[in-house]
């Protein structure tokens, strides 16, 4: 058995509210959320670091980006055509920047206006 988290969720190990998935990718509200809507974006495969993917699997990176998109839609947070009202995408990388869980993941956080820069 994994010791990663969202291994974990993919697995089903663990519980999550999961909001929309396709073969390779999987998303679902944060459990702790930063704003009315906080949704976590990860692929299946375990990559610890967004440059990790990228150098890994860019295609996959690139249907993660995909499903921040259509996260983002269904949503309320943009239209197929549009950016409004919008929305937010962060990816934390190492410590300093507060990454807490070794699985890439990309948070969509919208429904509030957003400030920046974050903190
Ligand atoms: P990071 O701090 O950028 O690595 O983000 C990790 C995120 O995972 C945090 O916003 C946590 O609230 C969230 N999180 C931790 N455990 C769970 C869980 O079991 N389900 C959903 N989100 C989680």
């Amino acid at each position: 058995m994994t010791d990663c988290l969202f291994c974990r969720i993919v697995a089903r190990e663990i519980p999550a509210d999961v909001v929309h998935e396709t073969d390779r990718t999987l998303a679902f509200r944060d459990v702790n959320p930063q704003a009315p809507t906080h949704v976590l974006v990860i692929p299946k495969d375990h990559h610890p670091t967004v440059a990790a993917l990228a150098h890994a699997d860019p295609d996959l990176l690139g249907a993660v980006v995909r499903d921040v998109s259509a996260v983002a839609v269904q949503e309320g947070l943009a239209t197929e055509d549009g950016v409004e009202p919008g929305y937010r995408v962060v990816t934390n990388t190492g410590p300093q920047a507060g990454q807490s869980v070794d699985h890439v993941h990309l948070h969509v956080l919208g429904g509030r206006d957003l400030r920046w820069p974050p903190g």
